[in-house]
């Protein structure tokens, strides 16, 4: 067994030997692939695997998913099978070679064997596999020069056609390159340039780059990513006048300090979609409308659209934080927006009266609750139950504003809030 398998945690070897004997005995060939092979390489952790078989994929998925009594999916379409192993999945598929009727769309595939079915992969350092069959387990199989290209650190295609093939591998490029601060090899750059001069991106189905372009944003470093995209690529791709200047790279840049600030200190709250507000960095000089037009075509899900366009609508509208403002209105303001948006708009900020009313929101505002509900009102004897949303939005407000802290504090509040309002509704009837 080689040295890459040795480093598998103890579930994975049981797994993998499980893998080998079953192919085996149903006279398949079997092998690990991809980027699981490139990253055991480099020595990091795995929590998936991806396979090929030399025979047909789904069926072996199939016995192995019995055999160890797991849950599984098939997908025919794809002639691959997915089986669900405690906390990591494994991915079966049939070896297959691909061919492109024209640039972007998705390729025919037919049944072939290991070498053909690397050949289509993006890149040399995620074209290896590891066998799992007897004659040679563990033995890595790097027909392309992978591992060479894993140890100068570079990124290459394997053909000339490979960006046109399937131009989302631009997009993959940078994040492998930015990932692992990999160069991308000379060839590789004059090719990429080519499809980017013939505008291959526009070519390609709005769904799959939006999944690339998530993908990238999820990175460690979105930033350097969004640079690389803006030297290597542009964003016509994205929206046809869309540019960015040094100003945007400030804005990321103190949105990577906002973002660490808010992990440290707010470590109950919850874990932010940070992509989304990197995306929101990446369109907000573009007009509303057209934000909206782009999030609609690469059809974003709608939470993500509504957070992403959001910080462009309150870019101008939280300027108002800059006046003084009594803590309900600054309550007012924010609080009907994501975290997401919120800390984007702080980064977006240098004021400092704006960034101090949204620390304040941050700090105090947001967590503050009601002590007095509706059951205390009707202890009261309020009346009607009706306008029991009434006093207590104007309770809130008044909480916030006073800083009111105990219920009976509250409670002394209420009794003056509710007889002002139902007196105020017994002129008017
Ligand atoms: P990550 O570490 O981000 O998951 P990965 O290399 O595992 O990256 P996946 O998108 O999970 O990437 O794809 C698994 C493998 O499938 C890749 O390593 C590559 O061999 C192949 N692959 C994925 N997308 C493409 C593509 N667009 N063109 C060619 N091969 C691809």
């Amino acid at each position: 067994m080689n040295a890459q398998l040795q480093n598998l945690h103890g579930d994975f070897k049981v797994i993998l030997a499980q893998l080998s004997a079953l192919a085996q005995s149903r006279g398949f060939r079997i092998y690990i692939v991809g980027g699981v092979v490139r990253d055991l390489l480099l020595r990091k952790n795995i929590f998936d695997l991806d396979c090929v078989v030399e025979g047909d994929a789904i069926a072996l998925a199939t016995s192995f998913a019995h055999d160890v009594r797991k849950e599984f999916k098939k997908h025919h379409a794809f002639g691959t099978a997915t089986v669900y192993y405690d906390r990591h999945t494994i991915d079966f598929a049939t070896a297959r070679r691909e061919t492109y009727s024209s640039w972007g769309v998705l390729p025919r595939v037919f049944p072939a064997n290991l070498e053909e079915d690397l050949l289509r992969r993006d890149f040399t350092i995620n074209a290896m596999a590891i066998s799992l069959n007897k004659n040679d387990y563990g033995t890595l199989i790097d027909y392309y020069g992978g591992l060479a290209d894993l140890r100068k650190g570079v990124i290459r295609v394997l053909h000339d056609k490979s960006f046109l093939d399937d131009p989302t591998r631009l997009l993959r490029a940078v994040r492998f390159c930015k990932r692992f601060s990999f160069a991308i090899e000379k060839n590789t750059a004059l090719w990429a340039h080519e499809a980017v001069r013939k505008d291959a991106l526009s070519f390609v189905h709005p769904h799959r780059l939006r999944d690339e372009l998530i993908l990238i944003l999820k990175e460690p470093s979105p930033a350097g990513c969004i640079r690389k995209i803006d030297r290597l690529i542009g964003f016509s791709f994205i929206d046809k006048t869309l540019t960015l200047g040094e100003g945007d790279y400030r804005i990321m840049r103190r949105l990577a300090h906002t973002i660490d600030f808010y992990k440290k200190s707010f470590t109950h709250c919850r874990k932010l979609d940070e992509w989304v507000m990197y995306f929101a960095a990446v369109l907000h000089t573009l007009p509303i409308k057209r934000i909206k037009e782009v999030l609609r075509v690469f059809d974003f899900r709608k939470g993500d659209r509504v957070r992403v366009f959001s910080a462009k609508e309150y870019i101008f509208k939280v300027t108002r934080l800059a006046k003084p403002l009594k803590p309900h209105s600054v309550y007012r303001i924010l609080n009907e927006l994501s975290f997401e948006t919120i800390l984007f708009l702080y980064a977006y900020h240098t004021d400092a009266r704006i960034r101090a009313s949204i620390e304040y929101f941050f700090n105090t505002l947001a967590h503050v609750r009601l002590k007095v509900k509706g059951d205390d009102l009707q202890r009261l004897g309020v009346k009607p139950q009706t306008l029991y949303g009434t006093i207590l939005k104007k309770l809130f407000d008044t909480t916030l504003d006073m800083h009111l802290s105990t219920k009976e504090e509250e409670m002394r509040r209420v009794r003056l809030i509710a007889k002002k309002i139902q007196s105020k509704r017994v002129r008017h009837t």
